[in-house]
């Protein structure tokens, strides 16, 4: 890991990599992170410690950077080593209604 988690602290405080577009994660800072450690297979995505979910990063800069470079590890890296910014779970969810009724799911 070449990367110094603490030049990313000032970044993540700053919401350099972007915010949560999940309603309910309130713009939550995210995370770069990789799907693979291998080069050149995907780009680099964003990633929400809130929800726990990844997401396309909205920057055109960021959409070209290869995910390789921060690697699947990073996002968990910096939020074992700096605890203290991991979020709570959100404890609101989406729920689709019509005419204010919930909609159940009929399989
Ligand atoms: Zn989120």
């Amino acid at each position: 890991m070449t990367l110094k988690l603490s030049l990313y602290l000032e970044k993540y405080k700053n919401y350099d990599f972007g915010r949560c577009p999940r309603v309910f994660c309130c713009g939550q800072p995210c995370l770069p992170v990789g799907q693979s450690d291998i080069p050149r297979s995907s780009t680099v995505k964003i990633y929400c410690s809130k929800c726990e979910d990844v997401y396309y990063p909205r920057s055109k800069y960021q959409c070209n950077i290869d995910g390789a470079y921060f690697g699947a590890t990073f996002p968990h890296l910096f939020l074992m080593a700096y605890g203290n910014l991991k979020p709570k779970k959100p404890t609101q969810s989406y729920v689709p209604k019509i005419f204010g009724f919930k909609v159940h799911n009929k399989q």
